[in-house]
């Protein structure tokens, strides 16, 4: 047996068959070595290791057959076809080619063996296969040993010549042993098979394969790629912290101001509060950047503890950037940081596309110069005018909702040569245990995973739009109780403008039904300037009932709204569902949501419904989400670009997560040598992670 030689090294163009067109074409799918082509896998195969009978032939079922050409005609019928008929001894059956050449009609002709491939349909003459791979003539090769794999291709790279490829792959993986990216020692305890038994299995499973747990990725050959795949990733993550771990970062420390601002507050922080501000404080202390994410549910005081580290910052001669992807969010946090630091004398400034040229050049001055110590904004924040003289720290609420690239820019304006400033990022989009640690697990993370006291868990009840005569009764009483109610109109239409339809009519509907009460409506297609007005005039409790669409998801903070109605609610997925409800059950009030919904309900609907009814834990919603959506959906809406992976399904093969992670950091201290070419081979260079 010849040395091992890697895999990437072997060029296409080596392999018999592929010449320079082909090379080009191939290239389209991705394949370009011999190590590309061993890992595009198949995903499906069909069992040409014996011949069925024509006789016990049925439709749609993929067979081989053998027989003899009893005739060969071209038919005239909608439109022109050769028909070609075969018996066996045990039954006839019909090909049909509407594409057909001269040759081809000759080379079937009667007498001659012939070997079909294909899939019968019911058609005008009984079972018919329509263009189906044939051999026919005197030299039928003997049947595959094999199940022939079928792979996913592109326009002008067939089948034939991918498996050509693959079987040339695997018969070089016999006379050379391939080089393990993941030695041997490091995988014993997983029991997984190595990776030339497991790329075998694969491309070429015995007819007697479990082909159901190849297809769904649950036998050991496909494990032992996901394996791979997962150690790939988390190698890559610990690229990145290494990456982070060679910036540095002004040392802050200070406790002065954060005590007077606690002190100043008519209450307590939850225990979970203190420990993340621990947590915090440590990190702004050391010489490195920090990267934490602080997750917590709505309502759980996060924004608090953003405050309690920006004083750090500020205590400590630095400035601070708190960045928040809309306008309304942003303004909320404007509001409570100005309400808490007013009085320990900090101005809070303010950046945001309305502000006014006059305003925008006082705070640009204030914050090249160094005066302003603290601006809260939106992505106004990280244009070129903005300068800072000496940035320490950056909040980031709903950093998902923000580009990989915008927040390095933010972070840009705050660096000094190999020093940048520290990042905060706060969600309350709870990521399920089992992303976490792939999407983020190249930040540290923090869970506020207590509510503050007092707050009684928000009643959830879910009734069909007929009641809607009920659910307009039960606003009219929560309100002449003097609480505050929601009507949360969502259309699942991306454009801004029917929604913004849809909420005006429920308005007028609404202010018809309750003449009493004093209706707002905010939407997406307002001016900035008259949403605020409107969400004002419903804060000051002015307004007892708002009419909005899901522009309110995030940001809105009135303790006093106590009743939450949201229509279509089977339309919404499950952490949208959460957020909106999110914006009640804040005060100390007993606080409700009626989720109204159209008949008749999906299954996912029911369970969405019957989840929210039974749960208001953000995390165990998250893990029912992933279940019912995956996480491909779940990260594409929420989560978009961060991850992508080839073959390992987090939901499904979670329980490698773990020791994906083990195998990641052995490798790293005693193969680093490996690390550039796992990487290479699974990650291609084009993957995003959370973020650095
Ligand atoms: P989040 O941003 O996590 O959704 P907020 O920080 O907006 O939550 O806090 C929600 C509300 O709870 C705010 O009105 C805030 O002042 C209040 N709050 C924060 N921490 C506490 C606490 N420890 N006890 C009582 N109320 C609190
Ligand atoms: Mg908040």
């Amino acid at each position: 047996m010849s040395p091992p030689a890697a895999l990437e090294t072997i060029d296409i163009t080596r392999l018999k068959g592929v010449g320079p067109r082909a090379a080009e074409r191939l290239a389209r799918l991705g394949l370009a070595t011999l190590e590309d082509v061993l890992f595009h896998l198949p995903f499906r195969y069909e069992d040409r290791t014996r011949i069925t009978p024509i006789g016990s032939l049925r439709p749609e079922q993929g067979v081989v057959i053998e027989g003899e050409v009893m005739a060969a005609d071209v038919v005239f019928g909608k439109r022109r076809s050769l028909l070609c008929k075969v018996a066996d001894g045990t039954g006839l059956v019909a090909l049909r080619f509407y594409h057909f050449s001269a040759a081809q009609k000759n080379a079937l002709e009667k007498g001659r063996r012939i070997r079909v491939y294909g899939e019968p349909r019911p058609g005008a003459a009984g079972l018919e296969f329509y263009h189906p791979e044939y051999q026919s003539g005197p030299d039928i090769p003997p049947l595959e040993k094999a199940l022939t794999p079928v792979y996913p291709t592109t326009e002008g790279v067939s089948q034939k010549l991918l498996r050509n490829l693959a079987a040339q792959g695997l018969q070089w993986l016999q006379t050379h042993a391939p080089e393990e990216l993941i030695p041997r020692q490091l995988l014993d305890q997983s029991g997984l098979p190595g990776l030339a038994q497991a790329l075998t299995k694969l491309h070429h499973p015995q007819p007697d394969d479990p082909v159901d747990l190849l297809l769904d990725g649950n036998h050991p050959a496909v494990k032992r790629l996901v394996m791979e795949e997962m150690v790939a990733h988390q190698l890559g993550m610990l690229a990145k912290r290494a990456g982070q771990k060679a910036l540095s970062a002004p040392v802050l420390s200070g406790e002065a101001l954060t005590g007077k601002l606690l002190q100043a507050l008519p209450f307590q922080l939850t225990g979970a509060q203190q420990r993340v501000i621990g947590e915090i404080r440590a990190d702004l202390a050391r010489q490195h950047p920090m990267l934490r994410l602080i997750q917590g549910d709505v309502g759980s005081g996060k924004t608090l503890v953003a405050a309690a580290a920006a004083l750090v910052a500020i205590e400590s001669g630095y400035q601070v950037a708190l960045m928040a992807p809309t306008e309304l969010l942003a303004e909320q946090h404007l509001a409570n940081f100005r309400h808490w630091l007013a009085p320990l004398g900090i101005e809070v400034h303010w950046l945001a596309g309305s502000v006014g040229a006059k305003a925008r050049r006082e705070t640009l001055a204030a914050l090249a110069e160094g005066r302003g110590a603290l601006v809260v904004g939106t992505h106004a924040l990280f244009q070129d005018a903005v300068v800072f003289h000496r940035l320490g720290l950056i909040i980031i609420d709903e950093q998902h909702r923000f580009g990989v690239q915008q927040r390095l820019a933010l972070r840009e304006k705050g660096r000094f040569g190999n020093q940048v400033p520290h990042q905060l990022t706060l969600t309350a989009t709870p990521i399920p245990r089992t992303l976490a640690m792939s999407v983020y697990g190249d930040l540290d993370t923090s869970v506020i995973d207590e509510m503050p006291p007092g707050r009684k868990p928000i009643q959830t009840l879910a009734l069909p739009t007929s009641r809607r005569d009920d659910v307009v009764a039960r606003i009219r009483a929560a309100c002449q109780e003097g609480t505050q109610a929601y009507w949360v109109c969502t259309l699942i239409e991306e454009s801004d403008e029917l929604q913004a339809q849809a909420a005006e009519a429920t308005f007028e509907t609404l202010q018809d039904a309750l003449p009493e009460l004093t209706v707002e409506l905010v939407h997406g297609r307002m001016k900035a300037k008259e949403k605020a007005e409107r969400m004002a005039r419903f804060s000051s409790g002015e307004a007892q009932l708002l009419v909005a669409t899901t522009v309110i998801e995030v940001g809105v903070d009135v303790p006093n709204a106590t009743l939450m109605v949201m229509e279509n609610a089977e339309r919404l997925g499950l952490a949208q569902l959460h957020q909106l409800r999110g914006r009640v059950g804040r005060g100390g009030e007993q606080s409700y949501c009626l989720l109204l919904y159209q008949t008749p309900l999906s299954f996912t609907a029911k369970k969405r419904l019957a989840v929210m009814r039974d749960t208001s834990d953000g995390f165990v919603i998250a893990e029912e989400d992933l279940k019912l959506r995956g996480p491909g959906e779940w990260l594409g809406t929420r989560q978009t670009g961060d991850l992508a992976f080839r073959i390992a399904d987090l939901v499904r093969d979670e329980a490698l997560m773990a020791p994906a992670r083990e195998v990641a950091s052995a490798l790293l201290a005693q193969y680093p040598d490996r690390v550039e070419r796992l990487l290479r081979r699974w990650l291609r260079g084009g993957e995003h992670f959370a973020d650095v």
